[in-house]
């Protein structure tokens, strides 16, 4: 499998086209926002002569969403999150305007509802469908087990953790999720996260300070 990460809007997120040897691609995460940003991505699909088959949500924050309504429409591709973050979608474009980010078209439905799915498939290419709970209820991870490639959106960063003050955030949910559902996966399990560079399961296992608190039990985290 194969990964380009694109980087967009204000909020820096992180945009990976993900495809394989059939060149059908899926996008994880499509936070393209202006015009210039949507041909930046649009090239990258021609140019590489991929065939964009869902777009996937990790989870509803606007900044993950600016681009999904585009695309869909775009390549004429359905939107795959869990029907746990649809909440955030009626307000997507109003907490976008909070942060001073132009909202525009917002997703309206969801086409293909993660939540309770074990996979999701593009070309030849099964993606494993994790629950992660606690930056928001419906967060998702999406696990690649031959190339051992873990989309975290934003429950896990490199040597940090999502947010949980925002609506329907969880301290609690997002570090078990974290310790019982990403850490077993494998110290060698390359990380992708929703913001900043990318990691591994070992390295965070050992330097993210909100996972080594809860490993050395200096914080309870089943509150
Ligand atoms: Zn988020």
């Amino acid at each position: 499998m194969k990964i380009a990460r694109l980087v967009f809007n204000p909020i820096q997120e992180n945009t990976y086209i993900i495809w394989d040897s059939t060149l059908k691609a899926a996008i994880i995460d499509a936070g393209n926002m202006t015009e210039r940003e949507n041909e930046v991505i649009e090239k990258f699909i021609a140019d590489n002569g991929l065939t964009p088959e869902v777009i996937i949500n990790t989870h509803g924050h606007f900044d993950h969403l600016l681009g999904v309504a585009h695309l869909c429409e775009r390549y004429e591709a359905p939107f795959a999150m869990s029907k746990k973050d649809e909440f955030l979608l009626a307000n997507a474009s109003a907490s976008a305007e909070l942060f001073g980010v132009r909202g525009g078209a917002m997703p309206e439905k969801i086409d293909i509802d993660l939540d309770g799915r074990e996979s999701i498939s593009f070309g030849e290419t099964e993606l494993k469908i994790i629950a992660t709970p606690g930056h928001t209820p419906g967060h998702i991870a999406l696990y690649e087990p031959q190339s051992k490639v873990l989309f975290t959106g934003d429950t896990l960063f490199r040597e940090s953790i999502g947010r949980t003050d925002l609506p329907g955030g969880d301290y609690s949910w997002i570090m078990r999720s974290i310790i019982d559902n990403l850490l077993p996966l494998g110290d060698d399990v390359k990380i992708y996260p929703g913001h900043g560079d990318d990691s591994n399961i070992g390295h965070e296992s050992m330097y993210n300070p909100f996972v080594v608190e809860v490993l050395n039990q200096e914080v309870n985290y089943k509150n």
